[in-house]
């Protein structure tokens, strides 16, 4: 190559473009990037539950092709497969994937950042090939379209719920606030239950089958979606149960679904025409027992998302210990620190603009269907003291835009972006 060091993105979705593009920032033409990524598009993840509840294809308008989006940072791509990190040797082993038969190759690094997210575990569910839902890519999404809008629903009644997520260790100690914690969570990601339970109800409203009665909510927790805060899911909970939506919490985990239901850990069993499942978010078998793992294969880090054995090694969103929930505005939030961290090792930042360690904040706007959204700000589960719930068009307006101007800055939505957000959703929409 030309000499310059080499930082190696593996992942080319939210958090692994969204870090690549900070690198590029903060070290200028200094380094050489590459991503690798089993894929050529970034996957718009979050405004698929929207598409299936209007009854669009998510193929036509949640992706967005990478090469050309790189090309701008003159950022290079592979599209491969990885398939092993060996951290001792600074060395990537992957497949390329565009064809198959090609042969493994390996390629060097002098800083790694890992960006792969997780595997969402549908397989580990008993029944759900056969019985279940979901809305996490566009195979689900589009096959629970079909069964919306094309007459396989026949309205009965619909249950919405996550499987238990099993955290590692790999985040205990880290005091992301004065006296806070980054906790342990019973569920990967509780946004897209609610959201799909309010964008159900409309739904359902709408095509004259029934009201939220026909709908349970469950969650493995003790509250569901807890990160955002004791008060905003209080309230979110009271609003729910005034609609009157059923609610079933401490479910534990899923134990199987059947055509007739899902049966629970606590020994529940829910009726459900449909099930639609938020399953396991679980490491990459490669991750597993790494030496920059931690007991279930999440990418251990500190705040500045750096592993303390290999100070080389990063890690953004998904696939990090520290992300919990799996978020991706957590994942946003840590691409900035990642791009710092490595600007400083390179001498490209000082040490005051560089060290801004990771303060979660759960920012979630979820669509309730017909042009109404809700909006969750907080950080008080980690040791914050901000929690802000709004509810109406703003929120779903903000939606809707923030893809918009996602796709049109290739993925550097500026920070005025985020602040406008907060403006209009919080003062605005007041
Ligand atoms: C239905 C739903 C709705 C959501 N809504 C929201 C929301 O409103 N707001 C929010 O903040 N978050 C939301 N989330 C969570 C959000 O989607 C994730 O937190 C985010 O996608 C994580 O980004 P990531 O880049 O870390 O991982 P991912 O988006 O999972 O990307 C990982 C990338 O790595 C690639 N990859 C994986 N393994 C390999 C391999 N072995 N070799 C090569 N490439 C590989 C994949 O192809 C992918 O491109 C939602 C999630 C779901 C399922």
């Amino acid at each position: 190559m030309n000499g310059k060091p080499h930082v190696l993105v593996l992942g080319g979705n939210f958090a692994g473009l969204g870090s690549a593009q900070k690198i590029r920032e903060f070290c200028g033409e200094h380094v050489n990037i590459t991503i690798v990524d089993r894929k050529d598009h970034l996957l718009f993840i979050p405004n698929i539950p929207a598409d299936v509840f209007e009854n669009k294809d998510p193929a036509i308008g949640q992706r967005m092709d990478l090469p050309p989006v790189l090309a701008q940072d003159h950022i290079e791509f592979i599209q491969g497969e990885v398939r092993g990190i060996d951290v001792d040797n600074h060395e990537v082993q992957f497949t390329p994937s565009e064809r198959p038969g090609a042969a493994p190759g390996r390629i060097q690094y002098d800083y790694l950042v890992v960006a792969l997210g997780n595997r969402l575990a549908y397989e580990k569910i008993d029944g759900f090939a056969e019985f279940g839902d979901s809305v996490s890519d566009i195979y689900l999404g589009n096959r629970l379209r079909r069964k919306l809008w094309d007459g396989g629903y026949k309205g009965g009644p619909i249950a919405i719920g996550s499987a238990r997520f099993h955290q590692g260790d790999g985040a205990h100690g880290l005091e992301p606030y004065p006296g806070g914690t980054i906790p342990d969570a019973l569920a990967a990601c509780e946004g897209p239950p609610v959201e799909v339970m309010l964008s159900a109800a409309t739904y359902l409203k709408k095509t004259g089958q029934g009201d939220p009665e026909k709908i349970t909510v469950f969650t493995p927790a003790e509250l569901i979606a807890e990160d955002a805060g004791e008060k905003v899911v209080g309230e979110l909970l009271k609003i729910a149960s005034d609609m009157g939506f059923n609610y079933v919490n401490k479910a534990g985990d899923i134990s199987r679904i059947t055509a007739e239901g899902i049966e629970l850990e606590n020994g529940k069993t829910l009726d459900a025409e449909l099930k639609i499942i938020f399953p396991d978010w679980v490491a990459h078998d490669f991750m597993r027992d790494l030496p920059i793992s931690d007991s279930e294969g999440f990418v251990i880090t500190d705040l500045l998302m750096k592993n303390p054995k290999y100070p080389e090694i990063f890690a953004a969103g998904d696939a990090a210990a520290v992300t919990v929930p799996k978020l991706g505005a957590i994942g946003h939030q840590q691409c900035e620190i990642v791009g710092r961290q490595v600007a400083l090792a390179l001498g490209h930042m000082g040490d005051e603009a560089a060290n801004k360690p990771l303060q979660p904040v759960v920012h979630c706007i979820g669509d309730m269907g017909n042009n109404q959204a809700f909006y969750i700000r907080s950080n008080s589960w980690f040791g914050g003291d901000e929690q802000v719930l709004k509810m109406g068009h703003i929120p779903f307006l903000l939606k809707m835009q923030y893809k918009n101007l996602f796709f049109r800055t290739h993925g550097k939505v500026p920070d005025w972006g985020l602040d406008f957000s907060k403006l209009l959703a919080e003062k605005i929409s007041a």
